[in-house]
Parts: C-alpha cells; sequence; structure tokens
C-alpha cells in the first residue's frame, strides 16, 4: 500500500488537472461510506455525485455483476445479450413506454437526444427547417462534450471550446414569458432538468415546465427532460417529472443507472421511438451485458420502500437544513428529496466548509463559492442526517 501523498503525487503528475479534487485517496466503499487507505471511514453525502444512489456497493448489484462476470463481459452490438435487452424492456415500462437508445454516460445520453430531435425536425420539416433552435434553460448542465456543451449556457465552461455547436436559445430560470419569446416554429427542441443538479438545486417550476410541453406541443417540438441527476429516486419518485403535471417525449438517464459503473439511455415516447433508424446513432460499449446487468439490479433496488425512505429522509435534512436558515447561518436552502443545497451566509466559503467536514469524516461538495450541495446515497438513516446537520449547527466554521 502506498501513502496518499504518493496517490495524489502521482494523479497529480500524470492525470489532467481538469478536476478540483480533495486530499482524499478512496481504497474501499459499502453503503454510505468511503474508507481512505488509512482506514479512515467517511459518510458520504455525495454519493459519488449522484452514481451510487443505492450505496456503495449495493449487495444485489456486486451479485448481479459477478454473475454476469462469470458468463459475459461485452460482445457488441453487432449481436443480442439478453441483459441489455431486458433493460430497455424495464426502462421503457417504467417510464415513457417507448424504445431506449443505451449509451455510456450523461453527455453522450443528451448528445443521443439532440440527434434524435433534429432527425425527428429533418423528418417532419424538411432539411432546412431542420436547422432550428433548441431552446435551454439558463443554469443548466448538460454534459461537456461539444453538443451537451453547447446545450450548458454557462460562459466560463463554454468560452475556450469556441466555436460551439450552433442553435441553442437560452431561457431564463422559470420565466415563462422568456420561454415564449424564444419558442417558434423553427424551434425543434426544448430541453430542461426538471431540478438543475449543477447550477446548486435549482428547482424548475410547474408553471415553466408546464409551458415548456404547451410550446412544445404547439411547435411541434420535442421536450426533452435530462434526468441524468435528478432522475432514478433522487427527489423521492422514481423521475422528477412524476412531480409534475407534465410528460416529457423524451428522457435522459445516466449517472446512478448502474450503480457505479458507466451507463446511459435515451428514454422514447412510442411516438418517437422509430426516428432514430439504422445507421443514425450507435455507441460500441452501449448496452454491454455486465453494465446492463448491474443497472437491471439497481432498478430493482429502487422499489417503493426505498423511494418512501428517500421522502422521509429528504424531509428531515430540508427540516434541518431551513433550521440552520432560520438561526442566520445561511441564506437559503431548497431540495427535495435527497437532493438539496444551502446556500451559505456572508463570507463563509463552501469550499472550506467541504474541507472541514472532510476533517470530520463528512464528505459533502460545494457547486459554488457560497453554495453546499447533498447527494446523500438512499440507504442512508436517519442518524447519518443527524450527524451532518449538527456538523453543520455547531462547526464555528458556519458561524
Ligand atoms: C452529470 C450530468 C450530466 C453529464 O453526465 P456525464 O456522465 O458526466 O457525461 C448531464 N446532465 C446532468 C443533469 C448532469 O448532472
Amino acid at each position: 500500500m502506498s501513502a496518499p501523498d504518493e496517490t495524489i503525487a502521482l494523479a497529480a503528475r500524470c492525470t489532467m488537472a481538469t478536476y478540483e479534487r480533495l486530499p482524499l485517496v478512496a481504497e474501499r466503499g459499502e453503503g454510505a461510506y468511503i474508507w481512505d487507505v488509512g482506514g479512515k471511514r467517511y459518510l458520504d453525502f455525495t454519493s459519488g455525485i449522484s452514481v451510487c444512489n443505492v450505496g456503495h456497493r449495493h449487495p444485489d448489484v456486486v451479485a448481479a455483476i459477478k454473475g454476469q462476470l462469470g458468463k459475459l463481459i461485452h460482445s457488441s452490438n453487432l449481436i443480442y445479450n439478453r441483459p441489455a435487452a431486458e433493460l430497455a424492456a424495464r426502462l421503457s415500462e417504467v417510464s415513457l413506454g417507448g424504445k431506449v437508445f443505451l449509451c455510456n454516460s450523461g453527455a453522450e445520453a443528451n448528445e443521443g437526444a439532440i440527434k434524435l430531435a433534429r432527425k425527428r425536425a429533418f423528418m417532419e420539416r424538411g432539411e432546412r427547417s431542420a436547422q432550428g433552435s433548441i431552446v435551454v434553460c439558463e443554469g443548466a448542465f448538460h454534459g461537456r462534450t461539444l453538443g451537451a456543451l453547447s446545450a450548458t449556457p454557462q460562459v466560463e465552461k463554454q468560452r475556450p471550446f469556441e466555436p460551439l455547436v450552433p442553435g441553442f436559445a437560452v431561457a431564463k430560470r422559470n420565466d415563462v414569458e422568456s420561454l415564449r419569446s424564444l419558442c417558434d416554429d423553427a424551434t425543434i427542441a426544448i430541453m430542461l432538468e426538471p431540478v438543475q443538479g449543477e447550477s446548486g438545486v435549482n428547482i424548475l417550476s410547474q408553471e415553466f415546465i408546464a409551458e415548456a410541453r404547451l410550446l412544445a406541443d404547439r411547435h411541434r417540438a420535442t421536450l426533452i427532460f435530462d434526468e441524468v441527476q435528478c432522475g432514478l429516486g433522487r427527489t423521492g419518485t422514481l423521475w422528477a417529472y412524476q412531480q409534475t403535471d407534465v410528460v416529457p417525449d423524451l428522457v435522459t438517464v445516466a449517472k446512478s443507472l448502474a450503480g457505479g459503473l458507466p451507463a446511459g439511455a435515451v428514454i422514447a415516447r412510442p411516438e418517437l421511438s422509430g426516428t432514430l433508424e439504422l445507421g443514425d446513432h450507435g455507441s460500441t460499449f452501449g448496452g454491454g451485458a455486465l453494465v446492463a446487468a448491474a443497472a437491471l439490479a439497481v432498478l430493482d433496488a429502487i422499489d417503493e420502500e426505498m423511494l418512501a425512505q428517500v421522502d422521509e429522509l429528504g424531509q428531515m435534512l430540508g427540516a434541518g437544513l431551513t433550521e440552520i436558515v432560520e438561526a442566520g447561518k445561511a441564506i437559503e436552502a431548497r431540495g427535495r428529496g435527497l437532493i438539496w443545497a444551502l446556500d451559505l451566509a456572508g463570507s463563509t466559503s463552501a469550499r472550506e466548509v467541504v474541507r472541514c467536514a472532510l476533517g470530520e469524516g463528512i464528505l459533502l461538495s460545494a457547486t459554488s463559492e457560497s453554495t453546499l450541495r447533498f447527494l446523500p446515497p438512499f440507504v442512508i438513516g436517519s442518524e447519518e442526517v443527524q450527524s451532518v446537520l449538527d456538523f453543520l449547527k455547531n462547526n464555528p466554521i458556519m458561524d
């Protein structure tokens, strides 16, 4: 075993420095906890950024992976495999009822959705008018590949990589007028995160989401919900859209889909199931047997009981964070289920709070210099929620 400092130095020497990392070298994970190479235990209130929703190494996910590992890891999309076929069927059944494209990440799922929306416009409107716009929302995060980055209206992320993919327009968050003013018959898609994760847990209003549905219908545009972070039980229902009156045309999913293995999917309504045709799209790793077997076990694990747990503990976490706001130690708490953010007061630095929490054995994340984000795995208990609230309430870093 090597010292953590050696690992950090090796990574710094040989890995492109694209991430701001905490000085923790993870060695083992189980349930809601991670252990470092020195054996110190950390409560993981990030779930690996909403990837380990059912906890680290959920026993059923581990068993499914081990079982599949004894048979087949990968076989290509030149032929079929049973777990991938079942995964597509299951994803369809629990959401929009149409067909599914299996891929490997959130950005890739969003690229697939954008291509599908463009292909639909191309088929319905002819070549020229398919050049129309895709309306996205202020504060959105859809990924880092060029198409997904172009859909992510954050200047500091976009600027160095121009020219971007053209055709994206940005509506002001929860501003129905703004959304309306950007949509016309040239609009081919509206793409939204029902609950924006990376911008600090900003929940889109019912009114805004309902208007998006209305406008998409009026202009025959495709309504895409990016549920990469807020889906798969994170908000207390399997999909965030189930807490709205709206059903989208496409849902994109990734992050926790395969319990820590890379997986993503585009799920369509039946009407859009045939839009992508032979040769239109592909992904070498998409629908690999090992990943699909893991994903089936994850979907099994997120049952009614687990969703009720998300709801109940989410209310406890939300109530506790609201108390911190009422005590004047923070400005606002936002969230639902087990996705929450806390805007800190005055000069308190979210990054410093994260570092301090790490010292106390709690792994948190910050979405900006002033906002903490809470994404615990669904297998935490009330003691774990309480320990994080106690840290925030009692540690002098929050004063
Ligand atoms: C993380 C995230 C993505 C990008 O997913 P990757 O797997 O990193 O490509 C896209 N959309 C949302 C809402 C996300 O949270």
